[in-house]
């Protein structure tokens, strides 16, 4: 997609209640989209065929603590008993080089980025129902009923929480939500950046 030499990158966040299949959007997403993902740090274990570096950095909550301290972190948050956080530095680096960041994030960290950048751009990922998104849970077969209770509990304050968002995606036919969020990739990157200057002077120079 062709953009200004001037411009910068935007940060783009998907977040949604666990079971929205936020996961499968953005592996479908980045495979036709320019876009770099940010790999989160986390101090879960590894599951079957994750691997250290590509899915996750997996550390201990000793150095997930060390990277809070360090102020590394751009968002971080406790996700049903686990520390998820975004490393800062390179998502900041591939903004200035011009490369669109997507997140693929929890709620409460989706939050916590708008906070530090208000220019980033916020999609919900919703369930077409709760009653969609209960089958869904309980159908991954990985947890036990009281963990997929919790979830479904806390998908609906989640969803509360949508007025905070710039996009909402219902999540029914995959390949159409995975166009739609494609389609505010596309649009929001062709935006008018706050500061034009340096897209202007560029201009300006090649004119002298
Ligand atoms: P999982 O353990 O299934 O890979 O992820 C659990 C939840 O943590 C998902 O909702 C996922 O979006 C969220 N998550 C993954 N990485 C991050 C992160 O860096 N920050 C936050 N806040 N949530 C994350």
């Amino acid at each position: 997609m062709a953009k200004h030499r001037s411009q910068k990158g935007t940060l783009f966040v998907i977040s949604g209640p666990s079971g929205t299949g936020k996961g499968t959007v953005c592996k479908e997403l980045l495979k036709e989209n320019d876009l770099k993902l940010s790999i989160s740090m986390t101090t879960r274990q590894p599951r079957e065929g994750e691997q250290n570096g590509r899915d996750y950095f997996f550390v201990t909550r000793e150095e997930f603590e060390k990277n809070i301290a360090e102020g590394n972190l751009l968002e971080y948050a406790d996700v049903f008993g686990n520390l998820y956080g975004t490393p800062k530095d390179a998502v900041v680096r591939q903004l200035e080089r011009g490369r669109n960041v997507l997140l693929e994030i929890d709620v409460q960290g989706a939050l916590k980025v708008k906070e530090a950048m208000n220019e980033a751009v916020l999609v919900f990922l919703l369930p077409p129902s709760m009653k969609v998104l209960q089958e869904r849970l309980s159908g991954r077969g990985t947890d036990s009923e009281e963990v997929i209770q919790r979830r479904f509990r806390e998908a609906l304050n989640e969803i509360r929480l949508l007025g905070e968002y710039d996009y909402y995606v219902v999540n029914d036919d995959l390949e159409e939500a995975v166009a739609d969020v494609a389609a505010v990739v596309r649009a929001e990157s062709r935006r008018v950046p706050g500061k034009v200057k340096p897209i202007i002077r560029d201009y300006e120079e090649e004119d002298n």
